[in-house]
């Protein structure tokens, strides 16, 4: 009698991924790593030193938290590297990868997790990524916006790989 095979599929999906700029200097290349490792397709990437204006834009879903400004001067403290990360189940999946908000958490909870391993604080947690797939397509946007078009990102791909 032939086996079953039960599949599940999960779309592909493309998430926004930051390295925040304590983790840059020293983890850039683990972390890069890892990202292809686990099977994202970096769709872009460029790195970058947000204005202030950008920082606030980026994290303007935060602008009433007693947190924001630090928030944002951290952001804008030195270069960050802006990723749009291709995967079936991306944002989850980044997410996981990522860890916990506050660090000591995710040593408990995560200790393999991007925040367990290189975060400093809950501030300086050393990478970002979107929520959900409406923040994530509205934050590409809004950092790629000059060079991509209507959501098309697929002809950047072989610059990007390059680039790594
Ligand atoms: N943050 C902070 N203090 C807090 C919570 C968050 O400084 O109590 C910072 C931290 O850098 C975090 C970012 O604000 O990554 C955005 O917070 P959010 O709650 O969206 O966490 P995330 O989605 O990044 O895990």
């Amino acid at each position: 009698e032939a086996e079953r095979e039960i599949e599940f599929f999960f779309p592909q999906e493309q998430t926004l991924a930051v390295i925040k700029p304590d983790a840059l200097e020293e983890h850039r290349e683990e972390i890069l790593e890892q990202i292809r490792n686990s099977g994202f397709t970096i769709s872009c990437m460029k790195e970058a030193v947000l204005s202030r204006e950008m920082a606030e834009e980026f994290y303007k879903e935060h602008r009433e938290k007693a947190f924001f400004s630090q928030l944002v001067e951290f952001m804008c403290c030195g270069p960050c590297m802006l990723m749009a990360l291709t995967k079936e189940n991306a944002v989850e999946e980044w997410r996981a990868m990522m860890g916990p908000t506050d660090p000591a958490v995710a040593r408990e909870t995560a200790p393999e997790s991007l925040r367990a391993r290189f975060a400093t604080d809950i501030l300086q947690n050393s990478v970002h990524g979107s929520s959900n797939l409406q923040h994530a397509s509205e934050k590409i946007d809004f950092l790629f916006g000059d060079i991509v078009s209507d959501g098309d990102l697929s002809s950047h791909r072989d610059a990007a790989d390059t680039l790594l």
